[in-house]
């Protein structure tokens, strides 16, 4: 049976940056994965590195999202010069436009709130009115209020992202097991056999980033992963010429020139199935947004689930049964990828989880702390 230092048990967006961040550091990992009868987030996502709004209530969230958007920066340039993939990101700050006066009297008041929960790591944004939004984004329509503006945002490509990940994986000596879904997982402190594809697999360390599958695998190590899927719609146009000047949350434009125009939040169960209403809902937002948007073709539409915890905040944590299983799971997989490659897997490789990540333990859904 072959051993390795790690396995690692999805290879998503956060599977493969766990497994890049440990190969990186000389561990022996194999990274497995279900495959494409899987539901899989990661192939399906609008790729911001977004940072505003994440946190309202939890800085902690705040502080470790905004960590994730400073990597980024090098992490782009590192993931190019081991692969020669090019993620297309950007980091250049975004807007998030608010169509009504009282969308945008809201968002002022959460982004107060968010500066006043920052301390000393300061959160600057700025609220735009409509004529101060049009010098920066001449094609607004006349119905947009306005937009927060902050200079922490950004975005990349997820699909390249997630190649350059499992690439520059495989450079650092990482072996991928496509069609290799874990059905069967021995545990015992620092000791993971599990069975996958028709082979068996063994590991000190196992980290569980199957997405929605993280459910069902966590209970097999005493991890409780109440994750539950959240639809999301999506629809990508023609391509034009490059039109905006700004990034922003719900419509942005690719570097090839298409534009993304997303995206819903429906809770359906794993159903990812494309509506024509919540297309109607998104094309009409879209375009009260963007009136130019109404001669722009739609050529592609999809859905994916996200993978959600009751509290949208991501759950890390080392399970007290089984030491040496650690689970990661989280909605923002893009925007995270730089902190799951570089810090959490160094928490994994170390053997434990910082103090700085205990807000996002699993204890928070126990049954006494809830109550
Ligand atoms: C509509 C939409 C828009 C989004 N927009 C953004 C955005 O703009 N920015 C952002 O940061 N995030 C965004 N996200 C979230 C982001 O896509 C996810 O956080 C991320 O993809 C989650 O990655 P993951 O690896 O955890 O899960 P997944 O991508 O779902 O991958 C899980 C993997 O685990 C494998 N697997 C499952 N069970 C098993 C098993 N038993 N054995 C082996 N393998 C298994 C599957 O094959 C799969 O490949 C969006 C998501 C959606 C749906």
């Amino acid at each position: 049976m072959p051993r390795f230092d790690s396995l690692v048990i999805g290879g998503g967006l956060v599977g493969s940056a766990v497994a890049y961040g440990l190969a990186r550091r000389g561990l022996k990992v194999a990274l497995l994965d279900e495959g494409d009868v899987a539901y899989r987030a990661s192939r399906g996502n609008f790729g911001l590195v977004w940072v505003q709004s994440k946190g309202i209530g939890v800085p902690e969230y705040q502080r470790w999202t905004r960590q994730s958007s400073t990597l980024w920066d090098d992490f782009a340039i590192e993931l190019k010069n081991e692969t020669g993939v090019d993620v297309a990101h950007e980091h250049r700050g975004g807007v998030h436009i608010c169509i009504s006066e009282e969308d945008f009297a809201a968002r002022r008041r959460q982004m107060e709130q968010l500066h006043l929960e920052s301390g000393e790591t300061r959160f600057e944004y700025e609220m735009l009115d409509h004529a101060q939004l049009k010098k920066l984004m001449p094609e607004i329509g006349p119905e947009v209020a306005g937009a927060s503006y902050t200079p922490y945002d950004g975005a990349a490509n997820p699909l390249y992202l997630l190649r350059s990940l499992h690439s520059a994986f495989l450079k650092r000596g990482g072996q991928y097991f496509p069609n290799s879904r874990v059905g069967a997982l021995k545990a015992a402190p620092h000791d993971f056999t599990v069975t996958a594809g028709g082979a068996k697999f063994n590991a000190p360390k196992l980290v569980l980033a199957a997405g929605l599958g993280n459910k069902t695998l966590g209970a097999l190590v005493g991890l409780n992963v109440p994750v539950e899927p959240v639809k999301g719609q999506i629809f990508v146009t023609e391509r034009v010429k490059p039109i905006l000047s700004m990034l922003t949350i719900w419509v942005r434009q690719m570097a090839e020139g298409g534009l993304l125009i997303g995206e819903s939040r429906e809770e359906v169960g794993f159903n990812d199935a494309t509506t024509p209403d919540v297309q109607q809902f998104l094309a009409a937002r879209a375009i009260k947004m963007f009136p130019f948007l109404r001669d722009v073709r739609i050529v592609r539409h999809w859905g994916a689930l996200r993978v959600m915890a009751p509290d949208g905040l991501p759950i890390y944590e080392q399970s007290g049964h089984f030491p040496g299983a650690f689970v990661a799971t989280c909605h923002s997989g893009v925007t995270l990828a730089a902190a799951h490659a570089l810090r959490y897997a160094k928490f994994v490789a170390d053997g434990a989880l910082p103090p700085e990540l205990a807000r996002f333990s699993n204890k928070r859904f126990d049954v006494q702390n809830a109550a």
